[in-house]
């Protein structure tokens, strides 16, 4: 509480700290006073609930441009499913307390309300065509419609002239690729790679819903994704992997697959072939009532 209030109401007098912005109107105001701010912005949007994952995305943002700026906003458009939405981890005060080690001078953290993001009823209906129908399009339906949503209007609010996502999220870098096509934005979007926990589980806001014993156990899901790849590298046939890696992961008490996949890494078009393009596999499993994502390239 006390960070957050220093950082928000004390900027004019420490200004070599960042600053907690949460009007698009003051975010409009810091950029004219610092209009050298456009040339080399980079942008880091999270839902808060911040770990290492997010703050590698942070880090590597704040060696590549002059000002970063970080949004923590929990879109409710982008939840297919309520309950998640409902137990979604809050930690603002922890999290204005990490960016506070990193960011510094302008740099800005936006931490809007629904009102700021949705002043009206905005519905746009995006068409992402494949990418709506397979893996996370497929099983969260609506969600990558509230992505591109929530995403096109955090960039037209902070326009920034880059934007870092995680590898974590693999499609969602398809989806935003693709929302920067159809808008026509002058937007470079950086990929970076997935921060794991000492087992291989990818780091994910909703790990700290894992029970210790869920958790240990979720380690399998990166070892399977390491055994795939030998296999995909030894020739063995990806439906055979696939059919290894359910059991395998449904076989862990309280474990259900949502799905496997392979698909190739540039389009993400679904295969069960080994081909010549780049291939990557993709799971989602719940963990108890926690939806977990990973991937890992094959080849
Ligand atoms: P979220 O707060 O879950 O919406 O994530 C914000 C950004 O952090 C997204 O671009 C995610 O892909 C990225 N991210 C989340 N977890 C990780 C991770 N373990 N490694 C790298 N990036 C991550």
């Amino acid at each position: 509480m006390l960070i957050s209030f220093l950082l928000t109401f004390a900027y004019p007098i420490f200004t070599t700290t960042m600053i907690v912005l949460k009007t698009v109107r003051e975010v409009d105001q810091h950029k004219q006073q610092n209009n050298s701010i456009d040339s080399s912005l980079g942008f880091v949007p999270t839902m808060g609930a911040l770990h290492e994952g997010h703050l590698s995305l942070v880090r590597r943002a704040k060696l590549e441009n002059e000002v970063v700026a970080v949004s923590i906003y929990v879109n409710p458009k982008q939840f297919n499913n309520p309950e998640d939405l409902k137990h979604y981890p809050r930690t603002i005060d922890q999290d204005l307390d990490l960016l506070s080690g990193i960011l510094d001078h302008n740099d800005f953290v936006f931490t809007p309300s629904d009102e700021e993001i949705y002043p009206d009823q905005i519905m746009e209906k995006y068409d992402f065509g494949l990418l709506e129908t397979i893996m996370e399009g497929k099983h969260r339906p609506g969600h990558f419609n509230g992505v591109g949503i929530v995403v096109d209007r955090l960039f037209q609010i902070i326009r920034p002239k880059r934007s870092y996502f995680g590898e974590k999220d693999f499609q969602q870098i398809a989806v935003i690729k693709d929302l920067i096509r159809q808008k026509d934005y002058d937007i470079e979007i950086i990929p970076c790679s997935i921060i794991r926990e000492k087992n291989g589980l990818a780091m994910s806001s909703r790990n700290v819903r894992l029970t210790q014993d869920e958790r240990q156990k979720a380690g399998k899901i990166f070892y399977l994704l390491n055994e795939a790849r030998q296999r995909v590298l030894a020739n063995i046939d990806l439906l055979k992997i696939q059919d290894y890696m359910i059991n395998e992961l449904n076989n862990q008490a309280n474990f259900s697959v949502e799905y496997v996949a392979f698909a190739e890494e540039e389009g993400l078009k679904p295969t069960t072939r080994i081909g010549d393009k780049k291939l990557r596999c993709f799971v989602a499993v719940f963990a108890g009532d926690v939806r977990l994502i990973d991937n890992y390239p094959m080849y």
